[in-house]
């Protein structure tokens, strides 16, 4: 079936990594663009491949080239709404190739094909040819496929507003949905092949973290295979509304994670947000010295104000992992009424880039949209904390009567304002028993004798007094 393609392609090179010591080429990812879409249409060219652009044999070793992956099929049983899941599986098909690296999703892929492929005489044909056999031995419905590769950067531009446009409608249509209106949600497990206690649970609030299939999406999947890696959840007893927890979402979780996690808040990244796997479009996160949460999403490239970038936080809480204070979603989930909340929502976020607050603009309530820091405007703890003051932010009010608290339990801790706390050099909090001052999900501690790391997972610093010191 795969005679005439020079390399192997099975699941057994689904884990594959190119590094970059061994990449012949990069195509789309975070330095160029670059999308996938799959369209059902009334008409296609059965078996064609055609690629639009320098081939491989025509690319510079070590070069970054713009991508596209336009896919089309045709059957008799196939609906629209299929498009989004069948158009996830383009991941997971690409990397059956032995060479060929796929990462993420929509317009976030990021691919590489190795030298090795390359010297094999590896074109982009050899790359169409194998998706269109895949996609039909895995979906057995599509009865004819063409796919069309771009690498020519106009052309790719133009794939990419139509792409946009196509996602948009997808989403669009998932909004008009709200979790009250349903019966039943869905779980995925897709990406249990590297995070296997993982899984998606999609609502019409809550679309899945990768961004690419909503509630609809899942419902029309479920329906066409329901033994298949989409499948249905009653959705039973309420056990919280707000935090958006559920009986039988529970019981799932624990019998997909075989018992790693047996509870999920979807609306909180506090007590048990969602487990993340490592698609996540975005990732909520605690900041603990203001109590507010920030987002990072995967295209901002510096650093967060907990010091660390997008892809630490997410080597960090990925993986099907349940972390307390982090939670991976997606941006279309941001749209939603419910997003997070059980914390606060919008008025909980303190931080976020400005890329995507821009894209957001009219779903972040009108009120509170200048008053969020993006990286323009403040990075460290305290140039946040001198922006949420200056510009009323709603986390100020829950500070102070936070602290008000505080001092009222502890009897000890007198109120200071803002002022007092910048001009003060240094500062002794006490008369709260071991206080929690600290959350790592992760801490490794180099050991003097040579030859042991320890590692603690979820660590939860407890201090007896803490020493704010002004630097
Ligand atoms: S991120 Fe979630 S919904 Fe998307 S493929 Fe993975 S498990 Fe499925």
């Amino acid at each position: 079936m795969f005679e005439d393609i020079p390399v192997d392609v099975s699941p057994m090179y689904e884990g594959e990594r190119i590094r970059s010591a061994n990449m012949f080429v990069e195509l789309a990812g975070p330095k160029s663009i670059g999308a996938e879409l799959v369209q059902v249409r009334e008409e296609v060219e059965n078996g064609k491949v055609e690629v639009i652009g320098p081939n491989l044999s025509e690319m510079k070793e070590g070069e970054i080239y713009p991508f596209g992956i336009l896919i089309e099929i045709k059957g008799e049983k196939l609906e629209k709404e299929l498009e989004g899941v069948i158009e996830r599986r383009t991941h997971e098909l690409c990397n059956y190739i032995k060479g060929f690296m796929h990462l993420n999703q929509r317009d976030q892929i990021w691919c590489r094909v190795s030298k090795e492929a390359n010297d094999a005489g590896f074109e982009l044909e050899h790359l169409g040819k194998s998706l269109s056999i895949l996609f039909k031995e895995e979906f057995p419905i599509i009865e004819e496929i063409s796919v069309t590769l771009y690498t020519d950067k106009k052309e790719v531009e133009a794939f990419l507003e139509n792409t946009s446009k196509q996602y948009e409608e997808r989403d669009a249509r998932a909004r008009e949905l709200s979790d009250e209106d349903v019966d039943v949600f869905y779980g995925c497990v897709m990406c249990q092949s590297f995070a296997p206690t993982h899984t998606c649970i999609v609502t019409p609030d809550r679309t899945a973290l990768c961004g690419a299939i909503n509630w609809f999406d899942c419902r029309a999947a479920a329906k066409m295979d329901p033994d298949g890696p989409i499948f249905e959840i009653d959705k039973g007893e309420v056990l919280d509304e707000i935090r958006g927890e559920y009986a039988n979402v529970n019981t799932v979780m624990a019998d997909k994670s075989q018992g790693t996690v047996d509870r999920v808040y979807l609306h909180s990244v506090f007590g048990y947000p969602h487990t993340s796997c490592g698609c996540f479009e975005a990732v909520a996160f605690y900041i603990p010295e203001l109590d507010g949460v920030g987002i990072v999403d995967r295209d901002f490239k510096g650093e967060t104000p907990l010091g660390i970038p997008f892809s630490a936080m997410a080597g960090q809480c990925s993986g099907g992992k349940q972390v307390e204070g982090f939670a991976g979603l997606s941006l279309e989930y941001m749209r939603s009424p419910k997003f997070l909340q059980a914390d606060g929502g919008y008025e909980r976020i303190i931080w976020l880039p400005k890329a995507i607050k821009d894209s957001l603009i009219d779903f972040i309530p009108e009120d509170l949209a200048d008053k969020i820091p993006t990286e323009e405007d403040a990075n460290s703890i305290k140039e946040i904390r001198k922006f949420l003051r200056e510009n009323n932010h709603p986390i100020m009010e829950r500070l102070k009567e936070a602290k008000a608290k505080t001092a009222e339990e502890s009897g000890s801790v007198e109120e200071e304002s803002s002022t007092e706390m910048d001009a003060m050099p240094e500062m002794e909090v006490e008369g709260v028993p071991m206080t929690q001052v600290a959350y790592a999900p992760e801490l490794t501690v180099p050991s003097a004798s040579g030859g042991v790391k320890i590692i603690f997972r979820n660590a939860k610093i407890y201090a007896e007094k803490v020493i704010i010191k002004r630097k």
